[in-house]
Protein backbone atom coordinates (compact mmCIF):
# COMPACT_ATOMS: atom_id res chain seq x y z
CA UNK A 1 0.00 0.00 0.00
CA UNK A 2 1.61 3.36 -0.84
CA UNK A 3 0.32 6.92 -1.50
CA UNK A 4 -1.78 6.86 2.13
CA UNK A 5 -2.28 9.27 4.95
CA UNK A 6 -1.34 9.01 8.05
CA UNK A 7 -3.84 10.12 10.07
CA UNK A 8 -6.86 8.87 12.53
CA UNK A 9 -9.86 7.00 12.37
CA UNK A 10 -12.79 6.87 15.04
CA UNK A 11 -16.09 5.15 15.47
CA UNK A 12 -19.12 6.08 17.28
CA UNK A 13 -20.97 3.40 18.69
CA UNK A 14 -23.80 3.00 20.58
CA UNK A 15 -21.68 1.88 23.74
CA UNK A 16 -18.53 3.52 23.11
CA UNK A 17 -15.82 5.40 21.04
CA UNK A 18 -12.96 4.01 19.44
CA UNK A 19 -9.83 5.11 17.72
CA UNK A 20 -6.69 4.17 16.19
CA UNK A 21 -4.07 6.64 14.56
CA UNK A 22 -2.74 5.28 11.48
CA UNK A 23 0.56 5.39 9.89
CA UNK A 24 1.00 5.93 6.21
CA UNK A 25 1.56 2.54 5.51
CA UNK A 26 -1.36 1.74 6.96
CA UNK A 27 -0.77 0.23 10.21
CA UNK A 28 -2.03 1.14 13.03
CA UNK A 29 0.61 3.07 15.75
CA UNK A 30 -2.09 3.75 18.71
CA UNK A 31 -5.63 3.48 19.66
CA UNK A 32 -8.01 4.55 22.58
CA UNK A 33 -11.09 3.27 23.56
CA UNK A 34 -13.86 4.07 26.12
CA UNK A 35 -16.97 3.84 26.62
CA UNK A 36 -19.53 6.77 26.33
CA UNK A 37 -20.39 8.75 29.14
CA UNK A 38 -23.95 9.05 30.79
CA UNK A 39 -24.34 12.54 29.52
CA UNK A 40 -25.15 11.49 25.95
CA UNK A 41 -26.30 14.64 24.39
CA UNK A 42 -24.83 16.40 22.02
CA UNK A 43 -22.71 18.80 24.10
CA UNK A 44 -21.80 15.82 26.41
CA UNK A 45 -20.57 13.69 23.70
CA UNK A 46 -18.70 16.40 22.17
CA UNK A 47 -16.71 16.91 25.37
CA UNK A 48 -16.15 13.63 25.69
CA UNK A 49 -14.99 13.26 21.65
CA UNK A 50 -12.51 15.79 22.27
CA UNK A 51 -11.03 14.80 25.64
CA UNK A 52 -9.98 11.24 24.18
CA UNK A 53 -9.01 12.45 20.53
CA UNK A 54 -6.30 14.73 22.88
CA UNK A 55 -5.28 12.08 24.46
CA UNK A 56 -4.92 9.62 21.07
CA UNK A 57 -3.29 12.51 18.85
CA UNK A 58 -1.25 14.14 21.37
CA UNK A 59 0.60 17.74 21.00
CA UNK A 60 2.98 16.40 18.52
CA UNK A 61 0.99 14.38 15.72
CA UNK A 62 -0.50 16.08 13.30
CA UNK A 63 -3.63 14.00 11.16
CA UNK A 64 -3.47 14.34 7.56
CA UNK A 65 -6.61 12.87 7.43
CA UNK A 66 -9.74 12.32 10.27
CA UNK A 67 -12.18 9.78 9.35
CA UNK A 68 -15.44 9.22 11.82
CA UNK A 69 -17.69 6.17 11.78
CA UNK A 70 -20.69 6.28 13.50
CA UNK A 71 -23.83 4.05 13.86
CA UNK A 72 -26.57 6.46 12.07
CA UNK A 73 -27.31 6.52 8.19
CA UNK A 74 -26.00 10.23 7.29
CA UNK A 75 -26.45 11.98 4.19
CA UNK A 76 -24.75 14.62 2.45
CA UNK A 77 -21.21 16.17 2.39
CA UNK A 78 -22.02 17.82 6.24
CA UNK A 79 -23.02 14.05 7.26
CA UNK A 80 -26.36 15.23 8.95
CA UNK A 81 -27.24 11.84 10.67
CA UNK A 82 -31.04 10.95 9.40
CA UNK A 83 -31.03 7.60 11.21
CA UNK A 84 -29.49 7.02 14.67
CA UNK A 85 -31.67 4.98 16.73
CA UNK A 86 -28.90 4.65 19.10
CA UNK A 87 -27.50 7.98 19.47
CA UNK A 88 -30.66 9.81 19.18
CA UNK A 89 -28.56 13.22 20.07
CA UNK A 90 -27.55 13.03 16.67
CA UNK A 91 -30.47 12.96 15.31
CA UNK A 92 -30.67 15.75 12.33
CA UNK A 93 -27.30 17.17 12.92
CA UNK A 94 -25.27 17.79 10.57
CA UNK A 95 -21.62 16.03 11.70
CA UNK A 96 -18.75 17.08 9.72
CA UNK A 97 -19.53 20.75 11.49
CA UNK A 98 -20.21 19.89 14.74
CA UNK A 99 -17.01 17.72 14.51
CA UNK A 100 -14.74 20.58 12.85
CA UNK A 101 -15.67 22.57 15.00
CA UNK A 102 -14.97 20.98 18.58
CA UNK A 103 -11.48 19.82 17.18
CA UNK A 104 -10.67 21.83 14.54
CA UNK A 105 -9.96 19.67 11.93
CA UNK A 106 -11.22 18.27 8.79
CA UNK A 107 -13.33 15.33 9.10
CA UNK A 108 -15.18 12.93 6.79
CA UNK A 109 -17.84 11.48 8.38
CA UNK A 110 -19.37 8.07 7.39
CA UNK A 111 -21.74 5.19 7.99
CA UNK A 112 -20.49 2.39 10.40
CA UNK A 113 -21.47 -0.66 8.13
CA UNK A 114 -19.87 1.04 5.10
CA UNK A 115 -16.36 1.28 7.50
CA UNK A 116 -16.85 -2.14 8.20
CA UNK A 117 -17.17 -2.97 4.67
CA UNK A 118 -13.69 -0.77 3.24
CA UNK A 119 -11.62 -2.91 5.72
CA UNK A 120 -12.58 -5.94 3.77
CA UNK A 121 -12.26 -3.95 0.57
CA UNK A 122 -8.80 -2.48 1.37
CA UNK A 123 -7.58 -6.16 2.55
CA UNK A 124 -7.85 -6.99 -0.73
CA UNK A 125 -10.36 -9.76 -0.47
CA UNK A 126 -10.57 -9.87 -4.73
CA UNK A 127 -11.70 -7.89 -6.94
CA UNK A 128 -15.27 -6.87 -7.56
CA UNK A 129 -18.58 -6.84 -5.66
CA UNK A 130 -19.84 -7.63 -2.55
CA UNK A 131 -22.78 -7.38 0.06
CA UNK A 132 -20.88 -6.79 3.83
CA UNK A 133 -23.63 -7.94 6.69
CA UNK A 134 -22.65 -7.23 10.20
CA UNK A 135 -25.04 -9.08 12.79
CA UNK A 136 -25.05 -7.54 16.36
CA UNK A 137 -28.14 -5.83 17.96
CA UNK A 138 -30.15 -4.84 14.92
CA UNK A 139 -28.40 -6.20 11.05
CA UNK A 140 -26.08 -3.77 9.35
CA UNK A 141 -25.17 -3.99 5.70
CA UNK A 142 -23.22 -2.42 2.66
CA UNK A 143 -22.70 -2.76 -0.90
CA UNK A 144 -19.18 -3.20 -2.50
CA UNK A 145 -19.68 -2.89 -6.22
CA UNK A 146 -16.72 -2.39 -8.70
CA UNK A 147 -13.83 -2.26 -5.88
CA UNK A 148 -16.00 0.91 -3.98
CA UNK A 149 -17.74 1.25 -0.80
CA UNK A 150 -21.27 2.37 -2.61
CA UNK A 151 -23.38 4.28 0.41
CA UNK A 152 -26.24 5.32 -2.25
CA UNK A 153 -27.71 8.95 -2.57
CA UNK A 154 -29.27 9.75 0.58
CA UNK A 155 -26.40 7.09 2.77
CA UNK A 156 -28.51 4.40 3.33
CA UNK A 157 -27.81 2.16 1.02
CA UNK A 158 -26.90 -1.30 2.53
CA UNK A 159 -29.76 -0.81 4.80
CA UNK A 160 -30.46 -4.94 4.63
CA UNK A 161 -31.82 -4.68 8.55
CA UNK A 162 -35.60 -3.13 7.48
CA UNK A 163 -35.88 -5.50 4.21
CA UNK A 164 -39.34 -6.81 4.78
CA UNK A 165 -39.24 -10.44 6.01
CA UNK A 166 -42.54 -11.16 7.47
CA UNK A 167 -44.84 -11.80 9.25
CA UNK A 168 -45.59 -7.62 10.13
CA UNK A 169 -45.93 -8.50 13.87
CA UNK A 170 -42.31 -7.10 15.45
CA UNK A 171 -42.27 -3.54 15.38
CA UNK A 172 -39.01 -2.58 14.70
CA UNK A 173 -36.51 0.82 15.96
CA UNK A 174 -36.89 2.11 12.79
CA UNK A 175 -40.62 2.62 13.05
CA UNK A 176 -42.07 -0.17 10.99
CA UNK A 177 -43.29 -3.91 11.25
CA UNK A 178 -41.85 -7.24 9.79
CA UNK A 179 -38.08 -5.80 9.37
CA UNK A 180 -35.57 -8.73 8.69
CA UNK A 181 -33.94 -7.54 12.24
CA UNK A 182 -36.51 -8.44 14.41
CA UNK A 183 -36.07 -11.73 13.14
CA UNK A 184 -32.51 -12.50 13.12
CA UNK A 185 -30.89 -9.52 14.94
CA UNK A 186 -29.41 -9.62 18.84
CA UNK A 187 -32.48 -7.48 19.95
CA UNK A 188 -35.25 -9.62 18.02
CA UNK A 189 -33.79 -13.04 18.92
CA UNK A 190 -33.34 -12.14 22.29
CA UNK A 191 -37.17 -11.07 22.19
CA UNK A 192 -37.72 -14.15 20.31
CA UNK A 193 -36.01 -16.60 22.92
CA UNK A 194 -38.02 -14.99 25.98
CA UNK A 195 -41.37 -15.26 23.96
CA UNK A 196 -40.43 -19.21 23.39
CA UNK A 197 -38.75 -20.26 26.27
CA UNK A 198 -40.10 -17.65 29.24
CA UNK A 199 -37.96 -15.11 31.48
CA UNK A 200 -35.00 -16.43 32.60
CA UNK A 201 -35.03 -17.98 35.87
CA UNK A 202 -32.97 -16.44 38.40
CA UNK A 203 -30.50 -18.70 40.57
CA UNK A 204 -31.48 -18.70 44.24
CA UNK A 205 -30.63 -15.12 46.03
CA UNK A 206 -29.77 -13.69 42.26
CA UNK A 207 -31.48 -11.24 40.13
CA UNK A 208 -34.97 -11.21 39.07
CA UNK A 209 -36.19 -13.31 36.11
CA UNK A 210 -34.56 -11.55 33.04
CA UNK A 211 -35.63 -11.54 29.27
CA UNK A 212 -32.86 -13.52 27.03
CA UNK A 213 -30.31 -12.44 24.91
CA UNK A 214 -29.55 -13.58 21.73
CA UNK A 215 -25.81 -14.38 22.52
CA UNK A 216 -27.21 -16.90 25.17
CA UNK A 217 -30.07 -18.76 23.10
CA UNK A 218 -27.65 -19.18 20.16
CA UNK A 219 -25.12 -20.92 23.06
CA UNK A 220 -27.57 -23.01 24.47
CA UNK A 221 -28.20 -23.90 20.40
CA UNK A 222 -24.66 -25.07 20.23
CA UNK A 223 -25.28 -27.16 23.66
CA UNK A 224 -27.03 -29.03 22.14
CA UNK A 225 -30.69 -27.86 23.17
CA UNK A 226 -33.48 -28.75 21.03
CA UNK A 227 -35.95 -25.79 21.49
CA UNK A 228 -33.29 -23.37 21.10
CA UNK A 229 -32.11 -24.86 18.30
CA UNK A 230 -35.53 -24.60 16.47
CA UNK A 231 -35.69 -20.88 17.41
CA UNK A 232 -31.80 -20.56 15.69
CA UNK A 233 -32.55 -22.20 13.20
CA UNK A 234 -35.36 -20.61 12.05
CA UNK A 235 -33.63 -17.14 12.31
CA UNK A 236 -30.61 -17.88 10.52
CA UNK A 237 -33.39 -19.53 7.58
CA UNK A 238 -34.94 -16.35 7.32
CA UNK A 239 -32.01 -14.11 7.30
CA UNK A 240 -30.39 -16.41 4.90
CA UNK A 241 -33.56 -16.43 2.26
CA UNK A 242 -33.51 -13.01 2.32
CA UNK A 243 -29.16 -12.53 1.95
CA UNK A 244 -29.97 -14.77 -1.47
CA UNK A 245 -32.78 -12.09 -2.26
CA UNK A 246 -31.19 -9.12 -2.21
CA UNK A 247 -28.31 -11.22 -3.99
CA UNK A 248 -30.21 -12.59 -6.80
CA UNK A 249 -31.98 -9.22 -7.08
CA UNK A 250 -28.61 -7.33 -7.98
CA UNK A 251 -25.99 -10.05 -9.34
CA UNK A 252 -23.75 -9.35 -6.11
CA UNK A 253 -21.83 -12.56 -6.42
CA UNK A 254 -20.37 -12.58 -2.92
CA UNK A 255 -21.53 -11.99 0.69
CA UNK A 256 -18.76 -11.35 3.73
CA UNK A 257 -20.49 -11.76 7.31
CA UNK A 258 -19.31 -10.41 10.14
CA UNK A 259 -20.79 -9.23 13.61
CA UNK A 260 -20.13 -9.82 17.48
CA UNK A 261 -23.41 -12.48 17.42
CA UNK A 262 -21.85 -14.98 15.42
CA UNK A 263 -18.38 -15.20 17.93
CA UNK A 264 -18.92 -18.62 19.70
CA UNK A 265 -21.90 -19.33 17.41
CA UNK A 266 -21.09 -21.04 14.22
CA UNK A 267 -23.98 -22.99 14.44
CA UNK A 268 -25.89 -19.59 13.59
CA UNK A 269 -23.61 -19.08 10.51
CA UNK A 270 -24.30 -22.01 9.66
CA UNK A 271 -28.16 -21.72 9.20
CA UNK A 272 -27.78 -18.58 7.40
CA UNK A 273 -25.17 -20.11 5.00
CA UNK A 274 -27.54 -23.06 4.39
CA UNK A 275 -30.61 -21.34 3.41
CA UNK A 276 -28.37 -18.84 1.55
CA UNK A 277 -27.60 -21.13 -0.88
CA UNK A 278 -30.74 -23.23 -1.03
CA UNK A 279 -32.47 -19.84 -2.19
CA UNK A 280 -29.92 -18.54 -5.01
CA UNK A 281 -31.46 -18.96 -8.11
CA UNK A 282 -29.03 -19.22 -11.61
CA UNK A 283 -26.58 -17.94 -12.51
CA UNK A 284 -25.48 -17.31 -8.79
CA UNK A 285 -26.48 -20.91 -7.74
CA UNK A 286 -23.77 -22.72 -6.54
CA UNK A 287 -21.31 -19.93 -8.04
CA UNK A 288 -22.05 -17.07 -5.49
CA UNK A 289 -19.30 -16.70 -2.51
CA UNK A 290 -19.78 -17.00 1.20
CA UNK A 291 -17.11 -15.55 3.58
CA UNK A 292 -16.41 -14.71 6.87
CA UNK A 293 -15.30 -11.26 7.77
CA UNK A 294 -11.32 -11.47 8.60
CA UNK A 295 -11.01 -10.27 12.27
CA UNK A 296 -9.50 -6.90 12.42
CA UNK A 297 -8.85 -5.05 15.21
CA UNK A 298 -10.60 -1.24 15.61
CA UNK A 299 -12.56 -2.36 12.31
CA UNK A 300 -14.90 0.51 11.96
CA UNK A 301 -12.36 3.29 13.16
CA UNK A 302 -9.81 1.37 10.86
CA UNK A 303 -12.32 1.52 7.93
CA UNK A 304 -13.49 5.41 8.57
CA UNK A 305 -9.48 6.44 8.59
CA UNK A 306 -9.20 4.49 5.24
CA UNK A 307 -12.72 6.16 4.07
CA UNK A 308 -10.96 9.68 5.13
CA UNK A 309 -8.11 8.76 2.32
CA UNK A 310 -8.37 11.84 -0.60
CA UNK A 311 -9.06 8.62 -3.26
CA UNK A 312 -11.95 7.07 -1.08
CA UNK A 313 -15.16 7.24 -2.68
CA UNK A 314 -16.81 10.49 -1.43
CA UNK A 315 -19.53 9.99 0.85
CA UNK A 316 -23.06 10.28 -0.11
CA UNK A 317 -24.13 13.20 -2.16
CA UNK A 318 -20.58 15.11 -2.10
CA UNK A 319 -19.89 17.10 -4.97
CA UNK A 320 -17.40 15.41 -7.70
ZN1 LIG B 1 -36.85 -1.73 10.55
Amino acid sequence: MHGLRAGVGWDLGGTKLDGVWVDSRGRIRGSEIQELPLDRSLGGLGAFFEELDAKLVGPRLRPRVSGLSVAAVVEGPEAKATHAPNLPALRGRALVPWLERRLGRRFVVVNDANAGAEVERRLGRGEGDFLYVILGTGIGGAWVLDGKVYPGRYGSAGEIGHVYAGPPDRPCGCGLRGCLETQAGGRGLGEIATEALGPRRSRAGGRADRPWTAKELLLLAEEGHPRARVLRDKAGGVLGRALASLMNATGVERVVIDGRLLVGAPGYARAIQRAWSEQLIAPLAGRARWMRARPFPHRMAYGAWSLAQPDAPRPAGSPG
